[in-house]
């Protein structure tokens, strides 16, 4: 699937970092990246970067500060589980995002 990344970082945003107030970092979200079975582990915090680019211009999150490597993020809102009826997956945007699914492969409007 062409952005498992995103999809997947969407999930892991969702069920560890779901608050507003909470800041996050990409290189935690890396780490909970590598435990996931799907993840290809060849890629490195650098190979990620569109991804993290990608769920920024989504309107999912914003970048709050950074430090070399490390970028901060917080979400803009809260991010709803919606079931895809599409492609049978779970989408997870934020209350003000398009309803879209964001699995590249299917965009169905939700
Ligand atoms: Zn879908």
């Amino acid at each position: 699937m062409s952005n498992s990344n995103v999809l997947q970082i969407r999930k892991i945003i969702f069920d560890n970092f779901n608050e507003i107030d909470l800041r996050f970092s990409n290189d935690e979200i890396y780490e909970f990246l590598k435990k996931t079975d799907t993840f290809d582990k060849s890629q490195t915090i650098d190979d990620l970067e569109s991804d993290f680019k990608k769920i920024e211009n989504d309107g999912l999150v914003r970048c709050i500060a950074q430090n070399f490597t490390t970028q901060w993020f917080k979400i803009f809102d809260d991010i709803e589980k919606i079931p895809c009826t599409s492609c049978n997956t779970d989408a997870y945007l934020g209350k003000e995002e398009s309803r879209i699914c964001p699995n590249s492969d299917c965009n169905a409007t939700l």
